[in-house]
């Protein structure tokens, strides 16, 4: 359409359009936010909003759709989730220029870019991330604008996409940022990618967005001079945040590097496997790792400890400082429950800190702060001696500052209980602004006025039940039911009928309603002006906030574990750097857990010197794979600092946990379970060193019984043959013909689960003993899932055959070639099939002898039954 013939206004909105493409834009009007063209269709569509048109000048008519302002944050909420991003034009004068509102996009929100209490995750992390790579390095940047953390990580590897993949899973971020020219496979991932400039992740361009954002003149300070991916990494999410939440960035002022050797790597299959965060079952925390773990009381603690379960550690020192840290709490019982206790009191700090930062704090936000500080002197003296330098408590109590200033210019000046939004009045206490105590002495006379209207009006009129009221149209009124309309005065006039009732004027109450409404206009201005000016000073405070933040969220971590320790009887492991692995009567944290009435049968783990492989056989349900799982889980905790089910425990560094467990849940069927079976246990083959821990729980399982065995034998011999990769390994099978290999290989041992077996029952003792198991048992779990008594005696009668036939047991593998070996060797239709020549017979002679041989088969099975007598 040639630019003469749309409206003013429509002309701004596609100017501003045209610097946000790929946004959806919430442009104010009044007091709705209107989205237009093909937004608003998208909008209509995904919130379920009725799509209108409007006149844009000469008769066009567009598309249009809108919100009421007031509502957006959950409209927003709905379209972030479906990864759009919105952008915020909001009028950003009361003067018109030109005959037009000035408007301005002031944010726009992504999913990593939020910042509403609203839409944030409670208890985890809202990530923005970034990622640039190459074939053999990578930058992974991310940042929380919520709470302030942000850093970058630069790795070099061979395999470096699985490292940036496996990174991104930890991190789990809402949002990542890659090149537009790099190409990337997006899925697998819960996070919403959005490609970015790549000219916006060049180096040099990225070094100066980082030293002009901490304003400095080198990096060197930071520790990422020399990582040009991290470098680039992190310049990209800056540069986006200022074009979608510019406010955000007063919050970064340093940046940390971290390395991913510091951490224990997971992979998302054993993060998965082992449900540190969530069950696979129901994707919720309730029955995972962090369930049983997580004790935590604050918000910020509740990230933590999410952070520590996803960040298990390398570095023995830094674990034994965590484990010195939850002793201190695990040993004084009163000590935890107190601290617990006035935790209690505590808000999300270091969010709210943030916002006031960020400039999107609110009145109550203030109040948030002031209450959380005023614990803090409480729970500093709960600590009954002074900590060392060296000691965890004593580093962190190093840098804890009360923030009694900040305390003192809230407790001043925010009113005991502010309204929840500005542009209300009685944010700002009395006392501490002259110049709006001037104001309001100097209007209290007009709004005592009125205040005591009703009072003196009544008594005058005689008319008890007079009220005064306002309203939007018509301000202050005098409202008399219609049974007392005689007894108004004469100088009443007035304004409106209702059914019941007549409402009036007095020109007096005008000049009054004149006076109080311009104070209260200008009341919220000074109110207004001074919140900015008090947040403007609490955010020179900001770092020492969030470090008392950050103080308190460790503290909550600490004490938290030691609660866990003490409830369910954990020791403290010793951490050690050799490579050794001891475990006493270990258990497994979540099953003991949910072991009704039952005792959790504790089991021991020594890997001797000499043992790096232990072959696990025994029946199906016997407790083999919560065996496995106890193992990693004891590990883990003991490396991200925390106490361990066990009675105890002696653990040398592990740098990676695998794991590979067999398909439980039949989703992918046949082909691709396999595949993926083989994929992931390629990964482990490729990445797994000396110090790595596997747990292969079945592998092999979904081909059939011969390439499943071939298979596992020559994994087996791989990690034991392997200079580089005698990973200790804790391998869980069903294969019998498994547990020959320690008679070939000096580094295998069997183990077995015991089973006792009297008078023919069969009880699991769930106890790991040394020796390879002899028999399978699977009958007897037909028999405990409540199978019908004759199959169950069917099927022992059939073992019997075949362990007569070939001298041996042979497992009741699901997967194997079953029809077959329920006719035993002696069945005359084996004798016949055997004798034919399939090249002789046509197909009506075939089809035919398939239906002879049905009837043969059945009448043979209905024998059966005479059997059982
Ligand atoms: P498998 O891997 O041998 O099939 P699981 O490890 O899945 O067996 O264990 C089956 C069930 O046995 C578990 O769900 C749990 O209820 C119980 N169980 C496992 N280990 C123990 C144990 N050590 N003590 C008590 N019960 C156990």
């Amino acid at each position: 359409m040639p630019k003469e013939k749309v409206t003013p206004v429509r002309r701004q909105y596609l100017d501003i359009k045209k610097q946000y493409p790929n946004s959806i834009i919430f442009f104010r009007l009044g007091d709705f936010y209107e989205t237009f063209d093909k937004d608003a269709q998208i909008v209509s569509r995904v919130l379920d909003i009725v799509l209108t048109s409007r006149n844009i000048g000469k008769g066009t008519r567009i598309p249009m759709a809108g919100i009421p302002h007031h509502a957006a944050e959950n409209y927003l909420s709905r379209l972030i989730e479906q990864g759009y991003h919105v952008a915020i034009c909001e009028q950003v004068s009361d003067v018109p220029v030109d005959g037009l509102m000035p408007r301005k996009v002031v944010r726009v929100i992504t999913p990593g870019t939020i910042v509403e209490s609203s839409l944030l995750p409670g208890d985890g992390n809202n990530y923005l991330a970034s990622i640039v790579f190459d074939d053999q390095r990578a930058g992974i940047a991310y940042v929380d604008i919520t709470t302030g953390e942000f850093a970058a990580t630069e790795i070099q590897e061979k395999h470096i996409q699985d490292f940036v993949r496996s990174e991104l899973l930890r991190l789990n971020p809402a949002e990542t940022l890659f090149p537009e020219n790099q190409p990337w496979e997006e899925e697998g991932f819960l996070t919403h990618f959005t490609s970015f400039p790549a000219w916006q992740f060049e180096e040099e361009r990225c070094v100066d967005v980082l030293l002009n954002q901490f304003q400095v003149s080198t990096l060197d300070g930071y520790g990422i001079r020399g990582f040009p991916f991290a470098v680039r990494a992190a310049g990209a999410i800056l540069q986006y945040l200022e074009q979608t939440q510019p406010d955000s960035l007063r919050l970064l002022t340093g940046l940390s590097m971290y390395n991913l050797r510091e951490f224990m790597t997971l992979d998302a299959a054993t993060r998965r496997n082992l449900e540190l965060t969530e069950t696979i079952r129901s994707g919720s925390a309730e029955g995972s790792l962090l369930g049983i773990l997580d004790h935590s009381i604050t918000p910020m603690g509740k990230r933590l400890i999410r952070q520590w379960v996803s960040k298990p550690l390398l570095d023995v020192e830094r674990i034994r400082k965590r484990l010195e840290g939850v002793t201190v709490f695990f040993a004084d019982g009163m000590l935890r429950a107190e601290i617990r206790e006035s935790l209690k009191n505590l808000q999300d700090l270091e969010r709210l800190s943030n916002r006031v930062a960020g400039g999107t704090a609110r009145p109550r936000d203030l109040v948030g702060i002031r209450e959380t500080l005023q614990q803090l002197p409480a729970i500093r003296g709960l600590f009954p001696r002074k900590f060392g330098k060296k000691e965890y408590l004593g580093e962190l109590f190093k840098s804890f500052s009360l923030c009694t200033d900040v305390l003192d210019l809230i407790a001043s000046s925010i009113d005991e209980d502010p309204p929840s939004i500005l542009g209300k009045i009685g944010i700002i206490k009395p006392g501490y602004s002259e110049e709006l105590d001037n104001y309001l002495s100097s209007t209290k006379e007009a709004r005592d006025w009125i205040a005591n209207l009703e009072v003196v009006e009544r008594k005058n009129t005689g008319i008890e039940t007079l009220k005064v009221r306002h309203n939007k149209v018509f301000g202050y009124y005098i409202e008399v039911t219609k049974a007392k309309t005689d007894f108004v005065p004469e100088h009443y006039i007035r304004k409106q009928t209702l059914v019941n009732a007549e409402r009036y004027i007095t020109p007096e109450l005008k000049e009054y309603e004149t006076k109080v409404f311009n104070a209260e206009d200008q009341i919220k201005e000074i109110e207004r002006r001074l919140f900015y000016e008090i947040c403007d000073r609490l955010a020179l405070q900001i770092d020492r906030l969030v470090t008392t933040a950050r103080i308190m969220a460790h503290i909550d971590v600490l004490s938290s574990l030691a609660e866990t320790a003490a409830n369910h009887g954990y020791v403290c492991p010793e951490v050690v750097e050799e490579d050794v692995l001891e475990i006493t009567n270990g258990r497994h944290p979540v099953v003991e857990q949910t072991l009704k009435g039952t005792r959790f049968v504790p089991n021991d783990t020594i890997f001797e010197p000499s043992e790096r492989i232990r072959i696990l056989t025994g029946p199906n349900m016997s407790g083999k794979s919560t065996f496995l799982r106890q193992v990693a889980l004891i590990v883990l905790l003991a490396q991200m600092g925390s106490y361990v089910p066990a009675e105890s425990a002696k653990i040398g560094m592990v740098d990676r946990i695998f794991t590979r467990i067999g398909a439980q849940d039949e989703i992918h069927a046949g082909q691709s379970t396999f595949m993926v079976e083989m994929v992931e246990t390629a990964n482990i083959l490729n990445h797994a060193t000396t110090r790595s821990l596997l747990i292969l729980d079945e592998i092999g399982r979904g081909t059939s019984t011969y390439d499943g065995v071939s298979i596992a034998w020559s994994v087996v011999e791989y990690i034991h043959n392997h200079p580089e990769k005698r990973a200790k390994t804790l391998f869980a099978t069903h294969y019998h013909e498994l547990t020959e290999l320690p008679e070939l290989l000096p580094g295998i041992r069997n183990y077995k689960v015991s089973v006792s077996e009297t008078e023919g029952k069969v009880v699991f003792l769930y106890k790991i003993a040394a020796g390879g198991a002899d028999k399978s048992y699977g009958i007897h779990v037909a028999q405990i899932a409540g199978m019908p008594p004759t199959v169950v005696l069917r099927a022992e009668e059939i073992m019997q055959l075949l362990e007569d036939s070939s001298g041996k047991a042979v497992t009741m593998d699901p997967e194997m070639p079953k029809q077959m070996a329920l006719f035993p060797s002696t069945n005359p239709l084996l004798k016949e099939l055997d004798n034919l020549d399939i090249n002789e017979l046509s197909p009506l002679e075939a089809l035919n002898l398939l239906f002879s041989w049905k009837k043969k088969y059945l009448d043979l099975s209905r024998q059966e039954p005479e059997n059982e007598d």
